[in-house]
């Protein structure tokens, strides 16, 4: 798929002439590869339209560098396909907040809900669930075992049967406890259709959220926009979330979420468990839609960030899909080096905008310091009393608690840290193992172009 698009470009970038045709043929090529994306008909077709008004064939033809003109094009454009041009609402933290969460039976839901409240009490926020599902059978036990695991307050019931009613209850409830983040997670089926969007409007008039997140799960294909638009139609969903990004699904309905709904994404789930969870990202994610088009992308990150004569070596181990924490230390050399970085640094993948946020670049350098210093007191190649080289290591299991003991007391730092240090490395170590084709396919040469 990724490489049709690839080929497209390349095509066209070998073409003497380049006419009508030859932008046609390329936008052919990227419309059969976003619609195996999910990405929905109407707005391949929107995104194709608005491509020929702004490519400039004479542009093109004047020999400026055509596929980076092309390329760029497309994805500026998905990219503001996923604006819908302005921020959905932020919830105020010390503030009572309540944040209500629709979507399908199995898109997630349940889930999420606790993803989100874990990341934000993580970030000092006191949330709490309420469970709202009457509908489906271990609802409440399910989001129960959820929110005492993160040690979250719950409330719900195994007896009432109507959800507007426990909503209520546990919205009040939580009120009263001073909870700034009240999420209520809802049902996703009903007998009939009509029930569960009448339902949804019932919860939602009562509760009056500040928020309804929309949950989709990103391997829906072509169904999103309609999905989207009905429950649109009977809340005012302000964002979305799309989840089980970990799987194939390249998330195209995403694009048919924001179209229908006007709100923007906010988050994506990663897996099924409760810290898989990540800012939404437009970029990264763009470039996934496109699927290795993100190829030469990655190349040119790669380029720009790491120096020439590690860039063999660094793409040798991505391909060996052996992401140590030595690579990752290097990794951080790099960026430090580089000065005010904050934009370049969420381009490595894995290395998210969480770790270096927009106006608080110097947090964090200061961050990425402590960890270098963290790291410094692993053993390694000169630092071998211990029998396992953890520097090296690429096994995350190898990290056990005394080891983190061990090498909190030799760097001076909290083990609070040099747990964080290793859940960001086990983070990044991912992101990296789901390259590791692309360091194969730029071994065999691609580098050049
Ligand atoms: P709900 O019916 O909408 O409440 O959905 P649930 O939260 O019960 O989730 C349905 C299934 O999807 C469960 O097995 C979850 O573990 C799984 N799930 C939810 N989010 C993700 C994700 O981001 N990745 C993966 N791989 N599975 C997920
Ligand atoms: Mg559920």
């Amino acid at each position: 798929l990724g490489g049709s698009i690839s080929r497209a470009i390349q095509q066209m970038s070998n073409a003497t002439v380049i006419d009508e045709k030859a932008l046609n043929d390329c936008l052919n090529e990227i419309t059969r590869a976003l619609l195996q994306s999910d990405v929905q008909f109407k707005l391949v077709r929107d995104m194709q339209t608005n491509i020929k008004k702004i490519v400039n064939l004479d542009d093109l033809a004047a020999g400026h560098n055509k596929r980076k003109i092309i390329q760029q094009a497309i994805f500026n454009e998905l990219c503001k396909m996923l604006d819908p041009g302005k921020p959905s609402f932020t919830p105020k933290k010390g503030k009572t907040n309540v944040v209500m969460f629709v979507g399908l039976q199995g898109s997630g839901k349940t889930t999420t809900c606790t993803k989100y409240a874990y990341y934000h009490q993580k970030k000092g926020w006191k949330p709490a669930l309420v469970c709202a599902d009457t509908f489906r059978a271990g609802a409440f036990d399910q989001l129960k075992q959820n929110a005492t695991k993160a040690k979250i307050p719950f409330y719900g019931s195994y007896t009432e049967s109507d959800p507007v009613k426990i909503a209520v209850e546990g919205v009040e409830r939580f009120k009263e406890e001073n909870c700034d983040l009240i999420i209520v997670d809802t049902s996703g089926r009903h007998k009939q259709e009509a029930s569960l969007f009448e339902e949804m409007r019932q919860v939602s008039e009562a509760t009056r959220p500040d928020l309804v997140i929309f949950v989709m799960d990103s391997s829906i294909g072509q169904a999103a926009f309609d999905q989207a638009q009905a429950f649109k139609q009977s809340v005012a969903v302000g964002a979305v979330i799309i989840t089980k990004m970990d799987g194939h699904a390249k998330g195209g309905g995403a694009l048919s979420a924001v179209a229908a709904t006007k709100s923007p994404v906010i988050f994506i789930g990663t897996g099924e468990h409760m810290d898989e969870f990540e800012v939404f990202d437009v970029k990264p994610f763009v470039s996934r839609l496109l699927g290795m088009g993100d190829l030469s992308g990655f190349m040119d990150k790669i380029k720009e960030v790491v120096p020439m004569d590690q860039q063999p070596e660094l793409l040798q181990k991505l391909s060996e899909g052996n992401f140590t924490l030595r690579v990752m230390y290097e990794q951080f050399q790099n960026l430090l080096k580089m000065g005010p970085i904050g934009q370049v640094f969420s381009m490595l993948p894995g290395f998210s905008a969480d770790l270096m946020p927009k106006g608080h670049e110097k947090e964090g350098q200061a961050k990425i310091k402590r960890y270098m210093t963290m790291m410094d007191s692993m053993t390694n190649q000169g630092n071998t009393r211990l029998p396992v080289l953890e520097l090296d290591n690429s096994n995350p299991k190898l990290m056990n608690e005394s080891r983190m003991m061990r090498i909190a007391r030799g760097s001076g730092r909290p083990l609070r840290e040099v747990m964080e240090l290793f859940e960001e490395y086990k983070r990044i170590a991912k992101a990296w193992s789901n390259m590791k084709g692309l360091g194969k396919m730029a071994k065999k040469g691609d580098m050049s172009s």
